[in-house]
This record gives C-alpha cells, structure tokens and sequence, in this order.
C-alpha cells in the first residue's frame, strides 16, 4: 500500500518508521510518501494561513496549498482529512482501509481548514471526542491501525485475528511465564493442553471482559446459544463476587 500524508511537520512522522511498521517500510510491504504543502504555498514566507473571515481567534489553514499538493500526486487513491468533527475511527475502518491500494491523509494545524477543502476529500475523520493541536498524531494513529492489518506485517498473521473489536469484543487475558509470581497463578485451564476447553475459556472471558468494561458492545450482538449461555453464567458470577 502506498500512503501519502499532507503535513507542515513531516518531521513528526518517526514513530510510524519505527519498530514493526519501520520493518514493514523496510521490507517494502508500504510505502510513505510525506509531503509538507508549505512547499505549495505562492505567498511570501511560505505561509500557508489567515485570520478567519467574521473575526475571532486563531489562524485558518488555506484552501491553496493544500489544494495544490493534492494536486502534485501522481495518485491519491481515497483522501482522508482529519477533522474533529468527522466520522469516529474504529477498527472496521481500519480492516477496510487495509485492502486499499492507496490511501492520502490531511493534516491540520492551527485552528482547522477551509471549510471548502472538504470538497476535495473522500471522508473527515476523527480519533475521538477531544481536541489535537494537529491531525500528525490522529493520521499516525490511524496509519499504524491500517498498516498491522496487512499481510506480513505482524509476525504471525494470525495475531490480528483474534484481538479487541475485531469480533465485537474485547480481547481475553493473555499470560505468559512464569506460572505463578507473588502467589498469582495463571488460570489452570491455559496450562492443562485441552485445546477444546481453551477456546471455550477464552470466548467466556472475552465476553466477560466486554460484559464489564464495554458493555455497549455487547448491545447490538447477535449472540450465538453458546454464548448467551456463557455470558448468563457471567452475570451470575459478577453478581456473587
Ligand atoms: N478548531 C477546530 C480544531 C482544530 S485542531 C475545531 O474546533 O474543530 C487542529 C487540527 O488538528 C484539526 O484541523 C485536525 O486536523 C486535527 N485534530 C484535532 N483533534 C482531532 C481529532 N480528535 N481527530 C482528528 N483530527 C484532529
């Protein structure tokens, strides 16, 4: 895949060449193409915002700039503007976004954009109902969350598969060596090799974990009898602890 970013910092973009995603770029199963549309802008000094028309405070990205480095593409693919007023992210997002060939984010600063360079995007997307003094972070988040979904990426493929939101419900606990420190013991049934009766622990304590730290999650589910059954024996022993 091949990802293009709108940014006045493009030196803020480290994290997302580090670790398994620098390995993935390295390995050249991604690619990123930076660009900083100060570059693009025909004013003195290169600024790239004003004051708002109608007054009040804070500088407003220009339409231009942008405009014109979203221009300088030779491709786009789908273009993503990072808003706080747009679409919440999530991890289906995420698993969609990971099929394309090609994606551009926008960045914003200051106090936002023109309103008019929505006209030029496919979608506005938020990481949540707070204020960023930029749309890096966002953008380098939704990047990291796209990028971990391709094949290759991850070690073993199968480590996304199984983890939070990607069915709906919160990851079980995972313990790793030793089997018992300070007198905590790892859970009986992870050690005992029946395969069968690890699947069922797991679905059960991720139901129970989604049952108790994001219960609307579990609103809209079609639940199978499995796990209407599992997750009546949960509320029975919530209640009793
Ligand atoms: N005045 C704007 C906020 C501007 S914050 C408002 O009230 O809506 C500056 C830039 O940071 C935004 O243009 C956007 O690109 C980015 N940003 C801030 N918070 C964000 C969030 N929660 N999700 C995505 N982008 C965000």
């Amino acid at each position: 895949m091949r990802i293009n970013v709108l940014t006045l910092f493009p030196e803020m973009f480290t994290p997302i060449q580090t670790s398994i995603l620098g390995r993935g770029l390295e390995d050249k199963k991604w690619e990123l193409n930076i660009v900083n549309f100060r570059e693009f802008s025909e004013r003195k000094h290169h600024s790239v915002d004003d004051t708002p028309y109608g007054g009040g405070a804070g500088m407003v990205l220009q339409l231009m700039p942008i405009k014109a480095a979203l221009d300088s593409l030779p491709s786009k693919g789908k273009v993503i503007i990072t808003a706080p007023q747009g679409k919440t992210f999530n991890q289906q997002m995420a698993q969609e976004w990971a099929q394309e060939e090609e994606l551009t984010f926008i960045c914003g600063h200051f106090e936002g954009f023109d309103q008019r360079v929505y006209d030029y995007v496919d979608e506005a997307v938020s990481i949540g109902d707070y204020v960023l003094t930029g749309g890096e972070l966002p953008t380098m988040s939704m990047i990291d969350a796209t990028i971990r979904l391709m094949p290759g990426i991850l070690g073993n493929d199968f480590s996304s598969v199984e983890e939070s939101f990607s069915h709906g419900l919160l990851e079980y606990p995972q313990y790793t060596r030793p089997a018992e420190f300070e007198g905590k013991k790892v859970p009986e049934i992870l050690t005992s090799g029946n395969h069968q009766k690890i699947a069922e622990w797991r679905l059960k304590e991720a139901l129970r974990a989604t049952y108790l730290h994001r219960p609307d999650l579990l609103a809209g589910r079609d639940m199978t009898k499995q796990e209407q059954k599992l997750l009546e024996e949960i509320k029975d022993e919530e209640q009793t602890n």
